[in-house]
């Protein structure tokens, strides 16, 4: 690391649809920069896990007295890259296709961003850190240095996260098919894109960076190259 990168700490925004590869290049990015890795998408499906444990996803939609009472009594935390609901750990659990399925539901509500978007902002507050979402670059940092908005193309997306899945399974099953699979991501896209609040857009300063055709290691070494040279200037 130059002395510029040890004195000039920033914060890197990366946004994109699911499954476009944020989570993995914005954890190697952190591990190799020496900052911060924040997956906000694991705020909001820890939410929507207990949404959907307590079978109250439907009623936080439409009663605002217990919308409000729910999100006094949840406490998400994020320490490094485990996830923690109300002190216990639901790492593993907020990755099931239950909670994808309904996660945009969750996330579409005001004063669930609201609640996360505090802690958001807190835990960038010094800066040294890679955040990836839907809405880093558009409303919890606008003022990030460095904002990226990542895309694939969705049935490329479906391939990933297939994979992803049967590796996961211990038989091997991933438990759905690809085609299935593809639908619910273009549906989670376009509830992500048509809510009114915070939808998922490409902030106007934000470079986009199509992962289609690129390999993780790619992906890393081409954000790390354009951190280098905002951190350098
Ligand atoms: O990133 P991931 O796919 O795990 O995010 C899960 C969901 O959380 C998204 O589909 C979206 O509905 C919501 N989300 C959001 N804003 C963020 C991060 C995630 O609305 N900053």
């Amino acid at each position: 690391m130059s002395e510029a990168q040890v004195k000039k700490k920033i914060i890197i925004a990366i946004d994109g649809p699911a499954a476009s590869g944020k989570s993995t290049t914005a954890r190697l990015l952190a591990k190799q920069l020496g900052y911060t890795y924040i997956n906000t998408g694991a705020m909001y499906r820890a939410v929507a896990l207990k949404a959907i444990t307590k079978d109250v996803v439907d009623r936080l939609q439409s009663d605002e007295q217990f919308l409000a009472e729910f999100l006094l009594n949840t406490q998400v935390r994020l320490e490094g890259e485990q996830v923690f609901l109300d002190e216990k750990d639901v790492t593993a659990e907020i990755y099931d296709n239950t909670v994808s399925n309904a996660v945009s539901q969750i996330s579409s509500l005001k004063k669930v961003r609201e609640k996360l978007f505090d802690s958001q902002r807190q835990m960038g507050w010094h800066k040294g850190v890679v955040m990836d979402g839907r809405d880093i670059g558009s409303v919890v940092f606008p003022e990030a240095e460095l904002k990226i908005f990542m895309i694939a193309d969705a049935h490329e997306r479906a391939k990933r996260r297939y994979k992803e899945l049967c590796e996961k399974n211990p038989d091997g099953n991933p438990g759905i098919s690809l085609d299935m699979l593809e639908q619910e991501i273009r549906q989670r896209d376009e509830d992500d894109r048509s809510r009114s609040v915070a939808p998922l857009k490409k902030p106007l300063d934000a470079k986009e960076l199509d992962t289609s055709h690129l390999s993780i290691e790619e992906q890393v070494e081409r954000i790390a190259q354009m951190a280098g040279e905002v951190i350098e200037s």
